[in-house]
């Protein structure tokens, strides 16, 4: 997906300010961070969205991933929130799969 934002940052074409990385997935700071800790976990190969991926062992990556994050950011015990946006309703702009993680405030529920 050569015009794809989020393969263009796997694949190191575009910096960004990665946290973790490994074979199958990649991890690296929100541009427009919505909490002081807030970190987008994305595999490597491109997926649309959930709706779309086909390989349910990816998303095991993906959480094992966010542990590694939470660890390394501090925030495995204070805690964090995990959200996938899917679609326009979802509020999904970036159609490359990717997790938020964020963290380091109280957040609120329910979302707006
Ligand atoms: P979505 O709304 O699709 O769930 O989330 C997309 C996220 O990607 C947004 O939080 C947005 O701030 C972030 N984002 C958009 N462009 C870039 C970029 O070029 N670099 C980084 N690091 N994040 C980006
Ligand atoms: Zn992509």
């Amino acid at each position: 997906m050569e015009n794809c934002l989020f393969c263009r940052i796997a694949n190191g074409e575009i910096p960004s300010a990665k946290v973790y990385e490994d074979d199958a997935v990649l991890a690296f700071r929100d541009i427009a961070p919505a909490a002081p800790e807030h970190v987008l976990i994305i595999p490597k190969k491109h997926y649309d969205n959930v709706m779309q991926l086909d390989d349910d062992l990816l998303l095991a990556r993906m959480f094992a991933a966010a542990r590694e994050v939470a660890k390394q950011l501090g925030i495995s015990e204070s805690g964090f929130r995990l959200v996938i946006n899917t679609g326009k309703d979802g509020g999904q702009t970036v159609e490359h799969l990717h997790m938020h993680m964020l963290g380091a405030r109280e957040l609120g529920w329910p979302p707006g």
